[in-house]
C-alpha cells in the first residue's frame, strides 16, 4: 500500500525517485528513456541563463549527459493530446454529447474532481495526460518499432509537478505489472542529479531530441503555461470547423497570462466556440457549481491547471528567487512557439506519421485503449 495524504494534488508528499533512476541507468539490461515536459525548458533557460532558442537543445544535452539512452520531448505528447482531446471535443459538439468539456491533462485538477466533485467526471475529457500518453506510446509503439521488450524499457518523465508522481503510480496506468511510466523526476531532482554527478553547466553539450518523436509544434510547447492547452486546441478546432487552414491568426492572446479566469469566444463558420481558462484551483469552483446545477456556464471548453500560471509554477521547480521570473518562464515558451516552424499540433509530421503507422485515426479503437482512460470517484481520505 502506498502512503496517501489529504492534499488534493499530492503536493505535500515528496518522494524522490533519483535513486531508482540512477540504478536503472547503470543497469546494462535496461534501455532508459527520458522525456521532459515543456515547462522544464523554461526553468532551464532562467536557471542557466540560456536564451529561449537554445533552451530545447540544452535540455536534451542535460539528459544525454545524465546518460539516458533515448531522450524525447514531452511537447510531442502534448501535440498527441491536442489531436485526441480536440477530436473528442468536436465529437461531443457534433453528437450533442456532454458539454462543457474540461481538460484532463493536469493530475492535480483530476485528483480534485475525483475527490471533491465526482459529479463532474462525465465532463472531463477521457484523454490521459501527456505524461501517460507518452509512456503508453513509448512502451507500445517505440517498443514495437525498436524491437525492445517492454520489460527492458525504463521510462522516466521529468516534470515540474509532484502530482504526476502519483499519476504515474495509478494502477490503471500499468499492465501485467509493467507501468507506462516507471519513474517521475521533478525539475529539482533533475538539477540535483547534475549536482550529484558533479556536472557543471559548461560541460553540457547541446543536443537534439531523438527520433521517432523528434518534431514538436509550438502549440505543444505552450502547454507549459496557463492557456496553452486551450490555445493549441483552438488552433485545431477552428480549422476543423471551418475546413480552412488558420494562417495568420494563430495567437489567442486573451487566454495567456496569469489571471485566474480568462475567456475567449471564437466564431468559426457561424459557430461559436466559447473557451475558459482557469489557473489555480480556487478559481474554478464558481464554474463547477454552475455546471453541476445544469446551468449554462457560458463555456464549451474549459482548461483547468491546478497551479496558478500553469506548469511553469509547478511545485517541482525551484522556488523563484526574484519577482518576474514566472513571467520570464512564460515568455520562453511564447517565444519558442512564435519562432517554431510548425505551430499546430495537427501539422506535426511525426504525429501524422505515428497515426499512419500505429494509431490509425484520432480516437480510434487503439487510441482509446492506450491514450484514454476512465476517471473514477475517490474517497477524499483514500486515494491512489
Ligand atoms: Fe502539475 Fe501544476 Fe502542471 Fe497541474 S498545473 S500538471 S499540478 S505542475
Amino acid at each position: 500500500g502506498q502512503c496517501v495524504n489529504a492534499c488534493p494534488c499530492g503536493a505535500l508528499d515528496i518522494r524522490s525517485e533519483k535513486g531508482k533512476v540512477f540504478r536503472a541507468i547503470s543497469d546494462p539490461n535496461k534501455v532508459v528513456v527520458g522525456f521532459v515536459a515543456p515547462a522544464v525548458r523554461s526553468l532551464v533557460s532562467s536557471h542557466f541563463g540560456i536564451p529561449f532558442d537554445e533552451a530545447t537543445s540544452f535540455m536534451a544535452g542535460i539528459l544525454k549527459k545524465l546518460e539516458f539512452d533515448k531522450v524525447f520531448d514531452f511537447s510531442f505528447a502534448a501535440d498527441l493530446t491536442i489531436v485526441e482531446e480536440t477530436t473528442e471535443f468536436l465529437s461531443r459538439v457534433a453528437e450533442k454529447g456532454i458539454l462543457p468539456q474540461f481538460t484532463s491533462c493536469c493530475p492535480g485538477w483530476v485528483n480534485f474532481v475525483e475527490r471533491r466533485y465526482p459529479q463532474l467526471i462525465p465532463h472531463l475529457s477521457t484523454c490521459k495526460s501527456p505524461q501517460q500518453m507518452m509512456g503508453a506510446t513509448v512502451k507500445n509503439h517505440f517498443a514495437k518499432i525498436s524491437g525492445i521488450d517492454k520489460k527492458d524499457l525504463y521510462v522516466v518523465s521529468i516534470v515540474p509537478c509532484i502530482a504526476k508522481k502519483y499519476e504515474a503510480a495509478r494502477p490503471e496506468f500499468a499492465s501485467g505489472g509493467i507501468r507506462d511510466v516507471d519513474a517521475v523526476l521533478t525539475s529539482n531532482e533533475m538539477l540535483e542529479m547534475l549536482d550529484l554527478k558533479r556536472i557543471a553547466a559548461a560541460e553540457i553539450v547541446p543536443s537534439e531530441f531523438d527520433d521517432p518523436y523528434k518534431r514538436v509544434s509550438g502549440a505543444g510547447v505552450l502547454f507549459g503555461a496557463s492557456g496553452g492547452v486551450a490555445e493549441a486546441s483552438l488552433r485545431m478546432a477552428v480549422e476543423r470547423i471551418t475546413g480552412n487552414a488558420l494562417v495568420d491568426q494563430l495567437d489567442f492572446q486573451e487566454i495567456r497570462g496569469f489571471k485566474g479566469i480568462k475567456e475567449a469566444t471564437v466564431e468559426a463558420k457561424g459557430k461559436k466556440v466559447r473557451v475558459a481558462v482557469v489557473s489555480g484551483l480556487k478559481n474554478v469552483e464558481s464554474i463547477i457549481e454552475k455546471v453541476i446545477q445544469g446551468e449554462d456556464a457560458g463555456y464549451d471548453l474549459i482548461e483547468v491547471m491546478a497551479c496558478p500560471g500553469g506548469c511553469i509554477c509547478g511545485a517541482g521547480h525551484p522556488v523563484p528567487e526574484k519577482a518576474g521570473i514566472l513571467v520570464e518562464r512564460q515568455q520562453v515558451l511564447v517565444d519558442i512557439d512564435k519562432t517554431s516552424e510548425c505551430r499546430k499540433s495537427q501539422e506535426n509530421s511525426d504525429i501524422i506519421r505515428l497515426y499512419a503507422e500505429f494509431y490509425g485515426t484520432a480516437n480510434s479503437h487503439l487510441a482509446h485503449e492506450l491514450l484514454h482512460t476512465k476517471y473514477v470517484p475517490k474517497n477524499r481520505r483514500g486515494g491512489i
